[in-house]
């Protein structure tokens, strides 16, 4: 049974939902798009000053300028006995280019309409992120104490790659749970993980177009190639290896091949008066939770240096590799840890309880297909799940929205959680 001021402030929920609307309409008002990123200051110090009024401890710095990150801290009456909880959330959102007519309405103006929400940001994460806050408000108004710690984390960089969330883990942010508020339809998930590659092609000498006859023709006698040109083994050579990756890899809760290289970018060549001197390849390597992004990189390094040997050019021009980075616009690279779930530990049963307190259903567990933030915190020894309003039909889509309803039993969910989670002992 659940408390008897836990049950009048569900209640609450449902007559302020106007207010819970207007709260994720504060959020999506904020124009924080990334890229071009630097731009979630004013959001930012918004989430402060609200932390500061409902009694948290605020902690607030610069990860890049004008994109700071933002950590609440409720200190618990029994802080260090009762389970502490972190609700981590990013204040960026998808970029929504400058062609805005597909939109029906602006992105940036919360608009309802059929018991949804639109707006950049609603599914992810503003959504997420405002029913949290809401939560919180509400057990703060009621003067509910809780035993254990609450940290709020509001982070920047997420949509691309940024350190946002390991800033806040290197920082030394700890707790016996972690949610992750992003888009999961409400699901309880883990996630496999991501790592960015640069694969460069690279010729020692630079020649002119008209020498291409000497390097491909019989007689010719010039031993140089085009870098664009062997780039094309690359790729199939890596079309290979995800094709054996997945007939041979496979993880439950993933469907099989999720395991994908997708070749993002290609650059190369000067223009039309050279044979391509370089070719740089961007790609994209999902991985299972059981795997990590050091030996998936390896994987693929070695299967590539193999494809080159396989080549009288490449065998002795092999392709260079740079992997991982901390941005896809500072640096263009990114890693995401994966993050495992164990559907029989307590943290996981814990957030279950509590939804299924509100919607007297078992929640759905499994693996977004998508990566998070999770994984950092993962990665952190911190127990960690993604449980958020929205799906990812809207994440980063034209006329992105959410179900109004999803926001508002979101809200209760976490109402419960936190109640709950930060009263029991560790
Ligand atoms: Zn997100």
């Amino acid at each position: 049974m659940l408390h008897e001021t836990i049950t009048q402030i569900l209640e609450q929920v449902d007559r302020r939902k106007e207010e819970l609307i207007e709260q994720v309409g504060d959020l999506i008002r904020f124009q924080t798009p990334s890229p071009p990123a630097r731009n979630t200051k004013e959001a930012q110090h918004y989430i402060a000053s609200k932390l500061n009024s409902l009694g948290f401890e605020v902690d607030m710095w610069d990860v890049f300028p004008d994109d700071p990150n933002v950590v609440g801290t409720l200190k618990g009456t029994h802080s260090g006995k009762a389970n502490s909880l972190i609700i981590n959330g990013h204040m960026d959102v998808a970029e929504v280019g400058e062609d805005l007519t597909q939109w029906k309405h602006d992105p940036f103006t919360p608009v309802v309409e059929d018991g949804r929400l639109y707006g950049r940001g609603t599914a992810d994460m503003k959504g997420g992120m405002g029913g949290a806050l809401f939560a919180v408000q509400l057990l703060r108004e009621q003067g509910i104490s809780l035993p254990g710690d609450l940290i709020f984390q509001s982070v920047i960089g997420e949509e691309v790659g940024e350190a946002g969330t390991l800033e806040c883990c290197e920082r030394g942010y700890k707790a016996d749970l972690a949610v992750v508020v992003d888009t999961s339809d409400l699901h309880i998930q883990g996630q496999g993980g991501v790592i960015t590659g640069w694969v460069t092609i690279k010729s020692p000498q630079t020649y002119h177009d008209a020498t291409r006859r000497n390097m491909i023709h019989a007689g010719g006698g010039l031993y140089a190639a085009s870098a664009i040109e062997k780039m094309t083994k690359i790729i199939q050579g890596l079309q290979e290896l995800e094709r054996h990756w997945a007939v041979t890899k496979s993880y439950p809760g993933f469907p099989p091949g999720m395991t994908t290289i997708n070749p993002s970018v290609i650059e190369g060549g000067r223009h039309a008066a050279f044979v391509a001197d370089e070719c740089r390849l961007w790609i994209t390597v999902h991985f299972y939770p059981d795997e990590n992004h050091e030996q998936v990189a390896k994987e693929v390094e070695e299967h590539l240096l193999k494809v080159a040997e396989s080549d009288p050019w490449l065998r002795e021009h092999p392709p260079l590799f740079r992997w991982g980075g901390k941005s896809m616009i500072e640096d263009r690279g990114e890693i995401f840890p994966s993050l495992d779930i164990d559907p029989e530990s307590k943290e996981v049963a814990a957030v279950k309880q509590a939804h299924q307190r509100i919607f007297q259903t078992i929640p759905e567990t499994g693996m977004s297909p998508t990566v998070t933030d999770g994984g950092w915190l993962g990665d952190a020894g911190i127990p960690t799940v993604i449980y958020g309003p929205g799906d990812l039909y809207n994440a980063h889509a034209v006329n992105e929205s959410v179900e109004i309803e999803q926001i508002v039993q979101f809200t209760k969910v976490m109402i419960t959680l936190i109640y709950e989670w930060c009263h029991k002992e560790k």
